[in-house]
């Protein structure tokens, strides 16, 4: 979305976004304080929090009762991030889904309100229920992860991350990740197949190009508005990160890899971007101040580091080249999940030959 010919950052409705959740959106830790709450200042060098965030009917600021300063959702954004006001816009525009405005009136009479409004895009979201329907550990990827870690395990991994099960592409089975943000909001449900025969090449492997996302079926099928908009995005697994405040974060790029990580390392909590696009400050901000292993896939190394470095103020950031020491030769896509595989399925076929 730019701001380009007709179209204009609907201010009135950016700066009418709860300055709380705004905060909370840029990964800012918020305490309650009264019915209000506070932040630590990003105006000066604060330690205690100092920055009132106030909300209320008509009311909706932020302001510093240590250094005076303050003011909309747009001013803390661009003070947080050290943005231009257009960045900013642009980023809370895409960050809560709010359209552009068209006024062909604006340029002339510039103090009026636009006269002529049109939404272009809002986000909608999938309810929770549609999404607790579908969870169960009877889906094609934990069918594999069963075979290498113990069931209660896998169902406890079925509960944190809301995996579930979907018919498609003639597989009863296929398997859901639910893109859960940090408010709870289901933003869309990806639906892969993977392969559950031990003996096969492609156990635990899900078929090039066999994707798709549930909104759209459920769009088509009327199960959801046929208008609705489900482009919003956000990390996978990202719900969990404020249950574990104190945990180290593994950065991961698919959802199997986390899934597979959370496994075998549980003590951290792990995240996917879902795709090597989505590694980008934007998407990163519930990371904010954590200490994250980022850890990409072996061909992705070089490109992953230099996303990061270009965030050393937001996280925290160790990037991790495991993969691509540990990848065959023939494997350049080798990633970590390939790895947990490879060590599990060992120790399973040692056990067969022990018996
Ligand atoms: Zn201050």
């Amino acid at each position: 979305m730019n701001s380009t010919n007709n179209e204009y950052f609907d201010l009135e409705r950016l700066k009418a976004i709860s300055v709380v959740e705004v905060a909370r959106r840029l990964g800012h830790k918020v305490w309650r304080a009264g019915v209000n709450y506070k932040m630590v200042c990003p105006w000066h060098d604060d330690h205690n929090p100092s920055l009132g965030l106030v909300t209320g009917t008509d009311k909706n600021f932020c302001h510093c009762y240590v250094c005076g300063k303050g003011g909309s959702t747009i001013n803390l954004v661009m003070q947080s991030e050290n943005w231009s006001f257009k960045d900013a816009c642009q980023w809370l525009s895409d960050t809560f889904g709010v359209g552009t405005v068209t006024s062909s009136h604006r340029l002339l009479r510039p103090k009026e309100k636009p006269v002529e409004k049109e939404v272009v895009k809002e986000f909608n979201y999938i309810p929770m229920e549609m999404v607790d329907e579908l969870v169960t550990v009877e889906n094609s990827l934990c069918q594999c992860l069963m075979k290498m870690f113990r069931p209660e395990a896998v169902e406890w991994l079925v509960e944190e991350y809301r995996i579930g099960s979907h018919p498609m592409w003639g597989f009863d089975n296929c398997t859901v990740f639910p893109n859960i943000d940090h408010y709870g909001r289901v933003c869309n449900l990806k639906v892969q197949h993977y392969d559950t025969d031990p003996a096969s090449q492609q156990f635990g492997h899900s078929q090039k190009n066999q994707c798709y996302m549930l909104a759209a079926i459920w769009k088509s099928g009327g199960k959801l508005p046929k208008d609705g908009c489900y482009e919003a995005k956000c990390l996978f697994g990202e719900h969990l990160l404020e249950r574990y405040p104190d945990c180290i974060v593994a950065l991961v790029e698919s959802p199997k890899n986390a899934l597979y990580g959370a496994l075998a390392f549980p003590k951290m909590v792990w995240v996917a971007t879902g795709n090597k696009t989505m590694l980008q400050r934007k998407y990163l901000m519930p990371l904010r101040g954590r200490d994250i292993i980022v850890i990409p896939d072996a061909d992705a190394v070089k490109e992953w580091a230099d996303a990061v470095d270009g965030m050393k103020d937001l996280a925290n950031f160790t990037v991790s080249d495991f993969c691509e020491r540990m990848a065959p030769a023939d494997q350049p896509k080798f990633d970590i999940a390939d790895y947990i595989q490879q060590e599990r399925m060992a120790l399973v076929d040692a056990d067969w030959s022990d018996s």
